[in-house]
This record gives structure tokens, sequence and C-alpha cells, in this order.
């Protein structure tokens, strides 16, 4: 099962979450993939030894000038405007190209290549808990994640990442994989829980809490994923997001109260059950809550 943790703003406890839930279930079948390209902070919790580091980025087209014989058809072809024709010149602007091959395919004379523009890493290791880690970490000052989190979503499922540390001939099937997805509502954010069977929605009880949660809430029912709220910080300001919730029909699966000793904990480095062992049932109910849920909506 694919659990996407996911929130409309940073900082509302979604990593200690996603890190939280993981350690709580068989760890030695349970994947976490840190979607977070741009500020990614799982690792911190969970210490992986990274064992696989591989460039992501994407194909930029190269114009053989000798070969070109300025017909237009690449320009015609690129839906994001990436690359013209002006005068007798060809011109490529690799920040509007989303290296979609288009062009290169289409062109009669064979004069387009392509080359590689680094966006970022993905890397994966195990760690000492059993749990096995992947993430991406994006090239500072690039504009592009989602090239990044695709890639780092797809190693998964080619048994990239899942074969590094284990024996060639042993086959894995990971029974749970947790995406930990960047703060926001915007592209990175659907690329991220886009195909998972459920998201889990971390919020906090604030006025801003509760208008990123809407936010957020509105772009997983587009995706027609099932979704949960976990309320963090429960405790520290109002009412309005239980009673959203009601009114939305969404279940709050649990709570995690606000308290002084599980803040400095996490600014440590330690993940909530390793603070508060008693968690480890918490977490371990939210999942069989999130399976009941991922069931009925089969049905
Ligand atoms: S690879 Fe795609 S986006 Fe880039 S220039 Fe070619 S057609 Fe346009
Ligand atoms: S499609 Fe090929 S030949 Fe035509 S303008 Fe583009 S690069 Fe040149």
């Amino acid at each position: 099962m694919r659990i996407a943790v996911a929130s409309g703003k940073g900082g509302t406890g979604k990593t200690t979450v996603a890190t939280s839930l993981a350690l709580s279930l068989d760890t030695t079948r349970t994947m976490v993939l840190d979607c977070d390209v741009e500020a990614p902070n799982a690792h911190l919790f969970l210490n992986p030894t990274f064992e696989r580091r591989e460039e992501v980025g994407i194909l930029i087209p190269q114009v053989d000038g000798g070969r070109c014989s300025l017909c237009g058809r690449c320009a015609e072809v690129c839906q994001f405007h990436a690359i013209a024709v002006i005068g007798q010149n060809i011109l490529v602007f690799p920040e509007l190209c989303h290296g979609c091959g288009s062009c290169t395919l289409n062109c009669p004379e064979q004069a387009i290549s392509e080359q590689l523009d680094v966006l970022g890493i993905i890397e994966a290791g195990p760690t000492p808990t059993g749990v096995y880690f992947a993430r991406g970490v994006m090239k500072v000052g690039e504009p592009m994640a989602v090239p990044i989190i695709r890639e780092l979503k797809r190693w998964d499922i080619e048994g990239g990442a899942t074969s590094l540390s284990r024996q060639q001939d042993e086959t894995y099937d990971w029974e749970t994989i947790i995406l930990d997805a960047p703060p926001g509502t915007s592209c990175p954010v659907v690329e991220s829980v886009h195909g998972a069977d459920f998201v889990a929605l971390v919020t906090e009880p604030t006025p801003f809490g509760l208008h990123d949660l809407r936010l957020m809430v509105e772009v997983v029912h587009e995706l027609d994923i099932p979704v949960g709220v976990v309320i963090n910080r429960d405790g520290i300001g109002d009412a309005e997001v239980d009673k959203f919730c009601a009114e939305a029909d969404l279940p709050v699966l649990m709570r995690i109260p606000l308290d002084r000793s599980i803040g400095a904990g996490i600014a440590q480095g330690k993940p909530l059950v390793a603070i508060r062992p008693e968690y480890t049932d918490h977490f371990r109910d939210l999942y069989r809550r999130i399976l009941d849920i991922v069931q009925e909506a089969e049905l």
C-alpha cells in the first residue's frame, strides 16, 4: 500500500508522522520516499546509509546546424515554446524545455541529439531500523522538482532502489511505501501524491492550518484518492479544523497533542516513537484505520 503524507503548508509535522508511521510497521517491508526534494529532512530521523546515488535530469535538445534544414517542425510540435527558428538560427530555451523528446522524434533531418541537464540526484539505502529509505535532492537554483520526484517514485516501482541492499536473487515486495510529500499544493505535491492509495493530511488546529488543509483537500478530492486527517499540536488553537472535518466528512484519524517534550525531542532529530514509545500503538491504529478506509473505497 502506498500512503502519501502531505500538508498544505510546511512545519505541520508531516515528516514526524511519515517517519514514525514507518517505524511502527513491519520495518523490513516498509520503504520511505522523501519527495520533498527542495528541502528533504526525513533522513535526519531515519539515519540511512546511502548505497546508491544517481543523477536525475531532463534531456535537452541540441541542434546540429550542419544537418538542420530550418524546416521549423521542431518548433511546431513543442508545446512549451522551448525551441524556435529565428531567421537562419535554431534557438533552444532550456529553462522552458520539459525534455519530452517530441522535437527529436519529429525532426525530419535527424538534426537533434539530446543532452542530460542534471536537475538533482536520487539516493537510497537501508536504515538501522530496517526501513528502506530513498530521497531526491534538487540542485540549488533549479526550478523543476517534478522530474526528480517522478524518477524517485519510478525507482521503487522498477526495483532499482529496492534491490540495492538485498541479495540479487531476492525478490522484494514492499508491503507499505510511505511518501513524505513536499509542503503546499503545487505540482510537486500533486506528483508526490499521484498514484497513492491514501493521503494522510497533517494539519494543526489554527486558522493557517485550516486554510491550507482546505486547499489540500480540494487537490486530493480532484485526484480521487481516499483521505484522512492527522491533527498535530492538538490544543494549540481552536475547534475550526474539527468543525471543517465534520462538515466535509473527513475522518480525523489521529491526534498528537501540543507537548513541549515532543517538540524538544523532534528538534534533536528523534522520531516521535522514540520520544514516546506508546505512540507505536497509536501509529499502528492509524495504519489499521487507513487500511479499512482503502478497503472500503475499493468495494
Ligand atoms: S524536448 Fe519537448 S519541451 Fe524540449 S524543446 Fe523539444 S519538444 Fe520542446
Ligand atoms: S525539425 Fe530538425 S531540421 Fe527542422 S528546424 Fe528543427 S532541427 Fe532543423
